[in-house]
């Protein structure tokens, strides 16, 4: 069993010139209500870490976290949040892609993707972004536990196929159940990795 990563609440930041300096980052991006602070939370084997992104305010932030030695998990504000205006979404994803562009430690984007309902337009417009950039990054599906065991392998390659994926390329996670959690606690540790 891969251990949990000791991440510690930082900062949130309205611009990536707020965030501290460190050694390597990876980012999670995905949607509003995707499962993000579930994984945050799960990744860390924690309650409550991540739950800062749901106060007023902070949904629009980039929220960092830190490991023990400075390395970092950025989390950005879900996109498509309901809440806000029409203005502040295009702000939001404004900063989103400044600081994926600007930060030179980034070194993976995680890209939620709801593994119940499949890719959003909006995800699908994150990915293309992201290969467009050629940007680093990794799909992660959410809710494992949501899709019927029966349905699992069919799921998975409509999943990776809306992606322009292979199966293989895909994680998949579910936080509620800890399927998927341990590897992609590995995987966070080779990306930070020196
Ligand atoms: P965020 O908005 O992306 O941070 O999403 P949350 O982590 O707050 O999750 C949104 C909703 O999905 C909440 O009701 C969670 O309880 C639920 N959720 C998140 N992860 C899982 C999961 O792995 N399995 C199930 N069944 N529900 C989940």
């Amino acid at each position: 069993m891969a251990a949990p990563l000791d991440l510690r609440f930082v900062t949130s930041a309205d611009r990536l010139e707020h965030l501290p300096d460190t050694p390597a980052e990876v980012a999670v991006v995905g949607r509003s209500n995707v499962g993000k602070s579930s994984l945050i939370n799960a990744l860390a084997k924690r309650t409550g870490l991540a739950n800062t992104s749901k106060t007023p305010g902070r949904t629009q932030l980039l929220n960092c976290y830190a490991l023990p030695d400075g390395t970092t998990v950025v989390d950005c504000p879900g996109y498509g949040y309901a809440k806000v205006s029409k203005v502040q979404r295009a702000s939001m994803a404004a900063m989103i892609e400044r600081y994926l562009l600007d930060r030179e430690e980034l070194q993976m984007v995680m890209v939620l993707v709801d593994g119940e309902v499949g890719p959003t337009s909006l995800d699908l417009s994150m990915l293309e972004w992201l290969r467009a950039e050629g940007l680093p990054h990794q799909v992660v599906a959410t809710k494992h536990d949501k899709v019927k065991a029966a349905q699992r392998d069919k799921r998975k390659r409509q999943l990776a196929e809306a992606c322009d994926l292979e199966p293989g390329d895909v994680v998949w996670v579910s936080a509620t159940r800890n399927v998927g959690v341990d590897r992609l606690r590995d995987l966070v540790r080779v990306w930070l990795a020196p």
